[in-house]
C-alpha cells in the first residue's frame, strides 16, 4: 500500500531532477497541489482554467503552454521548499471552495463537503466510526455477522473491527476479493479510473490508470491483510438460511462448508453479498447440446486453446468488450452475436501504464494525492447524471431525452462514427444514458473491424451440436461458445432463504425480482438485516461502488450505535418511510434515460422497473448515509 510524503524531505533534489518529475504531472492536479501548499490561490489564472469534458478534467492546453505551467510551478515548488514552510495538512473551506469552483464552475458547490471528506491524507481515515463500543455498551453481548468478503463485505468488516463491535464474516469463496477473485477472463479490469476506485483510506500505487483485474484482486488481498480482516472470515462457508427469531430478537442462520452445516446466531446481518455474481446464460432451446466448449465469462475455462477455433460470443456488454479483443487475437474466426449495442465512453488512457514521474509526484510531492484524487472526484461527481436527465418538453425519445443528453449523443458519436464508417453501424438506437455506458480507447471499435471478427444482428433461434441459428436459418458453426450474457441482477440476495418476522420470506416479498429496499438496505418485516449494493444503489457513472459501500458502511455501522447506545433490541423501517422513499426512486428512475428508454438492460427487471440505479447524485446519497434517522425505525 501506499506511503505518501507529507513533508518536504522528498523534494530535496536539484532543480533538474524536480523539473523531470513534473514532465508526468497532471497539469490541473499540479496547479491545484502548488496553489494548497504555497496558499496562493492567484496560481489558478483563469487562462489556465481546466476544461472538463466526459467526466475528465484536462488542461485543454499546448504543449507550449504545459511546458509554460510546468516551470511557473517548479519555481513556486522550489521558493516554497527553500522557505521551509510547513505542508498543510488539509485546504480550508475557502480554499477547497476556490480549488473546486476553479476546476469545474459553481455547479460543484453542492458537492464540496463530500470532496472534503475524500481528500484523505496518508494514514487519515475520517470515515472510521467516531464511537466504541466499550463506551457505549461495554458489557453486552452483541454479534454481527457479514455474508461476503468482497470489497462491500471488507469495508463493513473494517468498520465494526474499528468500532470494537464483535463480527464474523462468512465468504462462500476461497478469498476475499468477490467479483475481482471470480472474474479471471482475458482483459478483465476496472473501467474507472483506479485512483478513484480505491479505498478512501487505503490508496494505492497502482500501474495502470484502469488496473486489470488481477491487479484491482491483489489490492484487495493487500487491504484486508494490512487492516487485519483475515482472521475474522471463514472461507469456503456458505450461508444458506437465515431467519429472524422473536424470541431471541437474534437471526439464526445456518451455514455450510466442507465440514457439514452449522448454526449461527446474530444480533444483527449484513448481506454483502454482491449482485453481479450470479451469471446469466439464457434459456436458448438446444443450449445443452452443443458439442465443444461453453462457458460464461464469469466461470472462464483457462485451458481452452483459441489458436485457429472458430469462437462464438453471446453479448456485447462491458464484459464481451473486453474479452473480445483478447481472443480475437487467436481464434480463427470470431462471430459476435449483438442483440443491441451500447454507448462507448471515449477514454484514451483505458490501457495507459502510470508513468514513472507520475508515480513519484503521487509519493513525494506532498498533497499531489489528494488532488490527483480529488481532480477525478469532482468531474466525475458531476458527472452525467445531469445528461440523462429527461426533459419531458424536449420531447424524449429513444434518440435523445433531453437536449444535453443529444448534445452528449452528438459528442459520443462523433468520435465514433469515423471508426466504423466501413462497418455495421453500432450506434444505439436507444439514448445515452439507457444502458450501461462503455469505456473505449478504440480498441472494442477497432476488433470489430478485424478481417477474423464479424457482427450478427440477427436474433439467435437456437443451439445446435455445431453452433448458434439464427432466425434467418443460417447455422454457424463453433468450435467454442464464450456466453458474454450477464448476470442474474435483479435476483437480489439468491439463492439464501430469508425469513423475517411472522414467517415473512423475503423472495415473497420482492417476487419477480421486484427488490426495494430504503436506501437499498432495509425492508419493513426484517428488522436487524442490512444490505450492501441493495436495490437502487446503483451509480452510474458518476461514483464508484467503492465509495458507495463506504457510504453504506458508515450507515449500518451507525445503526447498530444507535441499537447499542439505546439498549434496544431491534430496529425495522417503517413501512411509510421505506413506500415513501421508493415511490421518489421509481418516479425519478422513470425520468432518468435508463428509466424511459425501452431498451433491454439489467438496469430493469422483467416488468420493467428500474430495479438497480439510484437516480439521484451521490451527495444525495452520503448525506442520508451519514447517520440514521432513528424515527425511520421501529425501535424496540
Ligand atoms: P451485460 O452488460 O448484462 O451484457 C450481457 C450481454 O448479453 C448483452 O449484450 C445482452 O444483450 C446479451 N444477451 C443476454 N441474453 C441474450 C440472449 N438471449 N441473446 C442474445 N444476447 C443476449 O453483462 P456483462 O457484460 O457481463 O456486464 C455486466 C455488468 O458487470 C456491467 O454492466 C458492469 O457493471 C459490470 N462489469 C464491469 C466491468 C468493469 O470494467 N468494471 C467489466 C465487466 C462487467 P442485450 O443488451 O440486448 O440484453
Amino acid at each position: 500500500m501506499s506511503a505518501y510524503n507529507t513533508t518536504l524531505a522528498s523534494l530535496d533534489c536539484d532543480e533538474e531532477t524536480l523539473r523531470g518529475h513534473l514532465q508526468g504531472a497532471d497539469i490541473p492536479t499540479l496547479l491545484m497541489t502548488v496553489a494548497h501548499l504555497t496558499g496562493d490561490l492567484d496560481v489558478l489564472k483563469p487562462d489556465w482554467k481546466p476544461v472538463v469534458a466526459m467526466g475528465v478534467a484536462g488542461s485543454g492546453m499546448s504543449p507550449d503552454v504545459e511546458a509554460e505551467v510546468r516551470e511557473f510551478c517548479l519555481l513556486r515548488l522550489l521558493a516554497f521548499r527553500d522557505n521551509g514552510l510547513p505542508v498543510p495538512a488539509r485546504p480550508t473551506s475557502d480554499q477547497l471552495h476556490a480549488l473546486g469552483t476553479w476546476l469545474m464552475g459553481p455547479v460543484i458547490e453542492p458537492y464540496l463537503p463530500l470532496v472534503a471528506e475524500e481528500l484523505v491524507t496518508a494514514e487519515e481515515d475520517p470515515r472510521a466510526p467516531r464511537w466504541h463500543k466499550e463506551h457505549v455498551a461495554a458489557d453486552r453481548d452483541f454479534k454481527v455477522v457479514i455474508i461476503g468478503a468482497g470489497e462491500s463485505g471488507m469495508i463493513a468488516a473494517l468498520r465494526f473491527k474499528q468500532a470494537g463491535v464483535p463480527f464474523v464474516v462468512y465468504e462462500k469463496g476461497s478469498d476475499v476479493g468477490g467479483t475481482w477473485r471470480e472474474n479471471t477472463y482475458p482483459g478483465c479490469r476496472i473501467d474507472i479510473n483506479s485512483f478513484f476506485y480505491s479505498f478512501s483510506f487505503a490508496r494505492s500505487t497502482w500501474d495502470d490508470c484502469f488496473a486489470p483485474g488481477p491487479q484491482v484482486f491483489g489490492y484487495m488481498q493487500a487491504v484486508a491483510r494490512e487492516r487485519g480482516l483475515y482472521e475474522h472470515i471463514q472461507f469456503n462457508t456458505e450461508v444458506t438460511d437465515a431467519h429472524w427469531d422473536e424470541d431471541s430478537q437474534c437471526w439464526k442462520m445456518l451455514c455450510r462448508n466442507s465440514t457439514g452445516q452449522t448454526r449461527v446466531d446474530s444480533n444483527v446481518v449484513v448481506f454483502a453479498v454482491g449482485q453481479l455474481n450470479r451469471p446469466m446464460i439464457p434459456a436458448i432451446p438446444g443450449i445443452e447440446t452443443f458439442e465443444g466448449p461453453a462457458f460464461h465469462s464469469a466461470q472462464w475455462d483457462h485451458n481452452v486453446d483459441w489458436s485457429g477455433k472458430r469462437v462464438g460470443v453471446i453479448g456485447t456488454g462491458a464484459s464481451a468488450a473486453q474479452f473480445i479483443p483478447q481472443l480475437a487475437k487467436t481464434a480463427a474466426d470470431l462471430k459476435v452475436f449483438a442483440r443491441t449495442t451500447n454507448w462507448l465512453l471515449p477514454t484514451p488512457d483505458l490501457h495507459e501504464k502510470i508513468s514513472d514521474s507520475c508515480k513519484w509526484l503521487l509519493a513525494n510531492l506532498p498533497n499531489y494525492s489528494l488532488w490527483y484524487r480529488a481532480a477525478m472526484v469532482m468531474p466525475q461527481s458531476v458527472g452525467f447524471l445531469e445528461d440523462v436527465v429527461v426533459d419531458v418538453d424536449y420531447p424524449p425519445t429513444e434518440v435523445a431525452v433531453s437536449a444535453r443528453n443529444d448534445q452528449l449523443r452528438q459528442a459520443i458519436s462523433a468520435w465514433m462514427e469515423p471508426q466504423f464508417a466501413d462497418r455495421d453501424v453500432l450506434i444505439p438506437d436507444s439514448p445515452v444514458g439507457g444502458k450501461r455506458i462503455i469505456r473505449d480507447n478504440g480498441t472494442w471499435i477497432s476488433t470489430l473491424k478485424r478481417d477474423n471478427v464479424s457482427m450478427i444482428r440477427l436474433p439467435i433461434e437456437a443451439i445446435t451440436p455445431k453452433g448458434i441459428c439464427c432466425v434467418d436459418g443460417t447455422e454457424h458453426e463453433f468450435d467454442i461458445i464464450v456466453y458474454g450474457t450477464g448476470f442474474h441482477a435483479s435476483k437480489f440476495l439468491m439463492p439464501i432463504n430469508i425469513t423475517g418476522r411472522d414467517g415473512l420470506a423475503l423472495h415473497e416479498v420482492w417476487k419477480d425480482n421486484d427488490a426495494r429496499a430504503y436506501m437499498g438496505m432495509t425492508v419493513p418485516g426484517f428488522p436487524n438485516m442490512f444490505c450492501m449494493y441493495g436495490p437502487n444503489t446503483g451509480l452510474v457513472v458518476y461514483s464508484t461502488i467503492i465509495q458507495f459501500s463506504e457510504f453504506t458502511a458508515t450507515y449500518i455501522v451507525d445503526a447498530v450505535r444507535l441499537l447499542l447506545e439505546g439498549g434496544h433490541q431491534s430496529m425495522e423501517i417503517k413501512p411509510q418511510v421505506f413506500e415513501s422513499y421508493n415511490q421518489r426512486v421509481d418516479q425519478a428512475n422513470g425520468l432518468r434515460a435508463w428509466g424511459f428508454s425501452k431498451v433491454n438492460s439489467w438496469y430493469k427487471n422483467s416488468k420493467g422497473r428500474v430495479t438497480q440505479n439510484f437516480p439521484f447524485n451521490a451527495v444525495e446519497f452520503w448525506r442520508r448515509t451519514h447517520e440514521v434517522e432513528p424515527t425511520d425505525y421501529h425501535l424496540s
